[in-house]
């Protein structure tokens, strides 16, 4: 099977989409990646979820990804008397270590660390900033805060502190668990939340070794401030706007994610834009139409992926969002703007062999109007290289390589196939002939342009170029 876009999709799974057959019915109408959320759910219920979507791989023999998103140091308060209490703008409301439950007067906060860099005038901001308190007076294990914005606040909900680095460690007790069940599990990807510094992703990186690719989350002020170290550390990153529009102002969201988009493009790194992308599919079966918008304008943009969250996971309409999804990319890169936005955003190739070779394949077969280019590639390094000229002719890729098979599912334009690495040219061309006319990639006639590396199965050694016809 192949599917005919060149952006991705990334499907959360949940309550809606648990059992099997909701599973295909999603892939089926073009999930590519399926997110395990681990803010939700056990073990047991990932670990279901996980067997269901690698038996629908073997069955449709296409890879399928899995990223395995952590929940992260995300910040909560405690519990109330009664479960709830109301605070009015202008009263003053006080937080501290104590774990008495919360009246309208205070609550209990239970992270020290936020005592340590709180400050006067810095923001928290409860329930994804719909309550906003103002510190006035700070102390090693409390804070008096006047309520700039009031409403109900009850337990446990989440808080963000969008002004100050917390010296928080990078991963909880529970992401450290986590992270080792789903890399037991066999994740592709593993998805880091409220990355606030370089360090962090590259903590991370040291636990996750080469067993999955590292997706770094940006949600965090402070994460955009140290941007290009942090695409630069990271596999992939994500335009994580749920979090970073209660970090940041609403109106600065769009023009964040545009900086994003480009510099992990100029990178060669996978970005997922990520979000309410659908929202209202949540409960009707059609979105609007400026969310039809959102989603398009991640596409013109030239990310590599969008992605499903609440739709999929909660949703009464999962199926049918990825289907919108798809219908919504599909019309997007039929769109002949659509090519001369994604040229205006393209930059040269670096100075190796890699790029020069993936940038010369794309002349070439534009050039030619060739079927498709096929690369050749172990560690997936020069499909992201290819991927990253985001060409007008499909990419097939080949790879020995099963996992590298499964973490390409992310990236732009990529179909990858398994298959042995070609043991000279006469086998490197006939292979690539066959796959790309049993996958519907070409013709008999038809022109393919591949690269390779030679010698033949040594990783990172892209250097040949090859044009040839297909023989039936
Ligand atoms: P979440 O991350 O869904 O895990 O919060 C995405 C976001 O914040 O946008
Ligand atoms: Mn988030």
């Amino acid at each position: 099977m192949r599917r005919f876009r060149n952006a991705k999709i990334l499907a959360t799974l949940g309550p809606s989409s648990d059992t099997p057959d909701v599973i295909r019915s999603l892939f089926e109408a073009g999930a590519d990646v399926f997110r395990f959320n681990f803010s939700h759910g056990s073990h047991e219920d990932h670990r279901k979820r996980y067997q269901a979507v690698r038996a629908l791989e073997r069955e449709f023999e296409h890879p399928i990804g899995v990223l395995v998103d952590l929940q992260g140091p995300k910040l909560r308060v405690g519990v109330f008397e009664g479960g709830q209490a109301t605070l009015e703008p202008g009263q003053s409301f006080r937080v501290d270590l104590s774990p008495a439950p919360g009246t309208a007067e205070r609550a209990n906060i239970p992270h020290p660390e936020l005592f340590q860099a709180l400050e006067p005038g810095t923001t928290i901001l409860i329930d994804d900033g719909r309550i906003r308190l103002r510190a006035d007076e700070v102390g090693p294990d409390y804070a008096v805060t006047e309520v700039e914005v009031g409403g109900e606040i009850s337990d446990r909900k989440g808080f963000n502190v969008p002004d100050v680095i917390l010296p928080l460690a990078a991963l909880t007790e529970k992401d450290r668990r986590d992270l080792q069940f789903g890399l037991d599990l066999g994740c592709d990807w593993i998805a880091l939340s409220f990355v606030q510094r370089p360090e962090d992703v590259a903590e991370a990186r040291k636990l996750v070794g080469n067993r999955a690719r590292v997706m770094s989350k940006l949600e965090k002020p402070s994460a955009i401030d140290h941007l290009e170290q942090i695409i630069e550390l990271s596999d992939a990153v994500m335009v994580a706007r749920g979090d970073l529009g209660v970090e940041m102002p609403p109106e600065t969201v769009p023009g964040v994610q545009k900086q994003i988009v480009r510099a992990s493009r100029r990178a060669g790194k996978p970005v997922v834009v990520a979000t309410q992308m659908l929202d209202s599919m949540i409960s009707a079966a059609q979105p609007t139409r400026a969310e039809a918008s959102d989603v398009a304008t991640a596409v013109y943009d030239g990310a590599d992926a969008v992605m499903l969250s609440g739709e999929t996971a909660a949703g009464k309409y999962p199926t049918e969002s990825v289907t919108m999804m798809s219908r919504i990319i599909r019309q997007v890169e039929k769109d002949p703007l659509y090519r001369s936005l994604l040229d205006s955003g393209q930059h040269d190739p670096e100075a190796t062999a890699a790029d020069a070779i993936t940038a010369a394949a794309r002349q070439v077969a534009e050039t030619m109007r060739a079927a498709a280019v096929v690369t050749y590639t172990t560690s997936g390094s020069t499909a992201l290289r290819a991927a990253r000229e985001r060409p007008s002719v499909p990419i097939l890729c080949l790879t020995p390589n099963t996992k590298t098979a499964q973490q390409l599912t992310v990236a732009w334009g990529v179909h990858t196939v398994v298959t042995e690495d070609a043991t000279n040219i006469n086998d490197m061309v006939e292979r690539a002939g066959e796959l790309s006319q049993t996958l519907d990639f070409a013709q008999p006639g038809d022109r393919l342009v591949v690269t390779a590396g030679v010698p033949f199965g040594t990783p990172g050694a892209t250097n040949l170029l090859r044009i040839f016809w297909v023989e039936a």
